[in-house]
């Protein structure tokens, strides 16, 4: 029995679920159109671990392997330990019998725990349900609105400052080592120390055959002088320094590479008083914020706040996340996430914020040069050609690898920061080396793996977009990275698979395929970005934000490989402040366009598995609902006063009624859907103020990790009328 199934998260995009799904249900009912829920909220998960709750996320993924699978996935928590404890004490308070996060596991017991909370932990859902590559692009209708309704993209000022620096040697991407297995394999990864101790750092690894397999290393010592290199830099130069990772989804590397900036920018104060911070447990990894907020615990912790201050007004101006609030870009190792800080600096013409507020050129620090030249080739054009303009720019939608894990290079189970100077090898079953490189202590040492039957169907992918488009395809390969050159070698051999005649289908490196696509783009052309897992990652926030303003309205389909379908909604994530204001002040401005956008194919594909036209005329006339509403401009506003997240739905349910009044492919439909839509339309502004006058008061939920269901539903569902309304049905 074919049916949809509509994700429960967290945060953001679940609270708007309790105020949109019943409008989707209501609707999806009338043509007999199933659509379930599953719960895989991070609360949800661990209880799962404990079996009290369904394990919804294995469901879905075995569903994932099947051509009936048809899933809309909202933005989830990727937990980061502190918020993995967060909702286990939210658990235990609702009255869940679940253990303590095991810090430290001192027995088997304790370490069988912590091994379930490992599996919720970070990053755990999105590589088990991806089981397809990635098709993200903003829909026309997006497009067009950008079009008509530009924002700004600043021009970058006449001698503008601002550029990036990477390390170009000696880091993940010069350092690369990578091989094309030839059969089924068990791998290991082994230190083998240099006083001659082996210590097995990995085991059990299966690869099956034609999958890459890389290593690479980045090495420590060469990262200190980088980083010594561009402080001094900043300093001479009197611009901003900042620095752009990704500590989220890079959980393992990344915070180190972070502890290094901030051991480096604060070199003194670690060389005076690193003893008493590392006996405090007091992490630069963990950022300045944590090490300052630590510091009132110590005698002598006043003495080391002047040093950090000292060291503040002395060394090259650092770039502010939030300067009235006095948290900089040091602060937090998650507060700044590359994909999403590039392209908003380079919207705002080149420019960061310093300590005072005010507006300064920055030095954006990207320490592995893998993608860094990305960025660099877009501030390049801007600083050459101006702004570039979303009222004429063509659009660059990405076709992504990442089915079943590929290039996962954030994977924590195979990042290391090495302990001791010796090799790190990566033997087979045979106990033969496949890959090996030299380490010295503090180096970060990574392994990633790509299947052979993803890199098929990610090819095919761009093939039918670059048929479908008539774009030209660029895969953004670089023939001098070790990795890059098995995958190439993988796309000449696939493409040939397909027919590509007439198409216009390159391979070229990131910095020159950014290059290529954004000067088309100023054409007012069309370019598609194949690309790997983080550069679709990254590529979705470039493009969009530079075109659209935002990420969060794309369209973002992972045609399974098996056949199914997994409808992932926009390209952020689950919006946290967003569920702060809510709880504050009553208002939501989360915007469910990407819900929107997802359901269209979602119905397309039930009247496909189902043999069902009906859906097909839901998917029809939503489509043409969500042009209206962004016409209409109906998107929430960022401020009490204005229509939330709820009053959006509310329009989108009264267009979409309109829309299946007036249809004539199914006259059953149709009737349906008349009164309903009058009703609306005559209601609308009772309707608009009943949800209008809930706003600027605080509200409770019940819970954050877990709220409370009928709780939520009330503060969701505010206007009686409406909720008649869809009763009435
Ligand atoms: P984020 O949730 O995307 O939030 C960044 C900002 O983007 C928001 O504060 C908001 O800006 C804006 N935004 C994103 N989606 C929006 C929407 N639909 N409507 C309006 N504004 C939207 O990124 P984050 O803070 O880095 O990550 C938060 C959590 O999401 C983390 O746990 C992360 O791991 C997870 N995440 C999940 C996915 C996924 O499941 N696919 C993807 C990315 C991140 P304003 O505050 O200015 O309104
Ligand atoms: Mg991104």
């Amino acid at each position: 029995m074919a049916k949809i199934i509509y994700t429960h998260t967290d945060e953001a995009p679940l609270l708007a679920t309790y105020s949109f799904l019943p409008i989707v249900k209501a609707y999806a009912g009338k043509a007999g159109v199933e659509v379930e829920t599953r719960d895989i909220s991070v609360a949800a998960r661990i209880l799962a671990q404990f079996g009290l709750a369904d394990d919804a996320l294995t469901e879905l993924g075995e569903l994932a392997k099947t051509p009936e699978a048809n899933i809309i996935k909202l933005p989830n928590i990727s937990a980061s330990i502190p918020q993995l404890k967060a909702a286990i004490k939210e658990l235990q308070a609702q009255g869940f019998d679940i253990p303590d996060y095991p810090e430290s596991p001192n027995n088997a017991e304790e370490q069988e725990i912590r091994a379930k909370y490992d599996k919720v932990k970070g990053s755990a859902v999105n590589p088990v349900l991806r089981e397809g590559n990635s098709d993200r692009r903003a829909p026309a209708s997006v497009k067009n609105y950008a079009k008509a309704h530009p924002h700004t993209n600043k021009p970058f000022a006449e001698g503008s400052k601002t550029r990036v620096a990477t390390m170009g040697q000696h880091d993940f991407a010069s350092n690369e080592r990578s091989v094309t297995l030839p059969a089924d394999d068990t791998l290991s990864i082994v230190l083998e120390k240099a006083d001659g101790e082996q210590v097995v750092l990995k085991d059990g690894l299966k690869v099956l055959a034609g999958e890459i397999v890389d290593a690479t290393r980045m090495e420590a010592a060469a990262l200190q002088a980088f980083l010594a290199d561009t402080l001094a830099q900043a300093k001479a130069d009197d611009v901003l320094y900042s620095v752009h990772l990704k500590a989220t989804m890079m959980k393992v590397s990344d915070p180190i590479i972070f502890g290094h900036v901030v051991k480096a920018y604060f070199a003194d104060v670690f060389e005076k008083y690193g003893a008493d911070l590392a006996a405090a447990e007091l992490s630069p990894n963990d950022g300045l914020g944590g090490i300052l907020a630590g510091l009132d615990a110590l005698p002598n912790g006043a003495e080391i706040k002047a040093a950090f201050e000292e060291a503040m007004a002395s060394g090259p101006r650092l770039s502010y996340v939030n300067s009235d609030k006095g948290i900089t870009n040091l602060h937090v190792p998650s507060d700044v996430i590359v994909d999403a800080s590039m392209p908003a600096m380079i919207r705002n013409g080149g420019k960061l914020w310093g300590a005072d507020g005010g507006e300064a050129d920055t030095l954006a620090v990207i320490p592995d040069s893998s993608y860094a030249g990305v960025f660099q080739a877009v501030i390049d054009d801007v600083k050459a050609h101006g702004p570039l303009d979303p009222a004429t720019i063509g659009t660059v939608p990405n076709v992504g690898l990442m089915a079943q894990a590929a290039e996962e290079y954030g994977s924590h189970d195979k990042t290391f920061e090495i302990p001791a100077a010796g090799k790190v090898v990566v033997k087979n079953s045979a106990g033969e080396t496949v890959l090996e490189h030299d380490v010295q202590p503090g180096d970060i040492w990574r392994a990633c793996q790509t299947k052979d039957i993803p890199v098929q169907d990610w090819v095919k992918l761009a093939v039918t977009r670059a048929r479908a488009t008539g774009a030209p395809a660029v895969f953004w390969l670089n023939e001098t990275r070790a990795h890059d050159r098995e995958l190439i070698a993988k796309v000449n051999t696939y493409l040939l698979e397909h027919d590509t005649e007439g198409l216009d289908i390159r391979i070229m490196a990131p910095t020159a395929a950014a290059k290529f696509s954004v000067e088309r783009m100023r054409q007012g052309l069309d370019t598609i970005s194949v690309t790997g897992n983080v550069l679709r990652d990254y590529n979705t926030d470039l493009f969009p934000i530079l075109e659209v303003g935002t990420s969060a309205k794309m369209l973002s389909v992972v045609p399974l490989i098996a056949g199914g379908g997994l409808f992932e909604t926009g390209a952020g994530g689950s919006a946290p402040k967003h569920v702060q204001q809510l709880v504050e002040q009553n208002y939501l401005r989360w915007d469910s366009l990407g819900e929107f956008f997802a359901l269209v194919p979602a119905f397309e594909k039930y009247a496909e598995q189902a043999g069902n036209p009906a859906a097909k005329v839901l998917a029809d006339t939503l489509d043409r609902a969500t042009g209206t509403f962004l016409n209409e401009d109906r998107s929430p506003g960022r401020k009490l006063g204005t229509i939330d997240n709820r009053g959006s739905h509310f329009y989108l349910a009264l267009y979409w009624a309109q829309e299946l009044a007036t249809q004539t492919e199914s006259a059953e439909l149709a009737e349906a859907f008349k009164p309903l839509a009058e009703k609306l339309a005559a209601e609308e502004q009772t309707i608009v103020e009943e949800l209008l006058a809930v706003q600027g008061k605080p509200v409770d939920i019940g819970g954050y990790y877990r709220p409370d269901a009928a709780k939520t539903e009330a503060v969701m569902r505010p206007s009686a009328t409406l909720n008649e309304a869809l009763a009435s049905l």
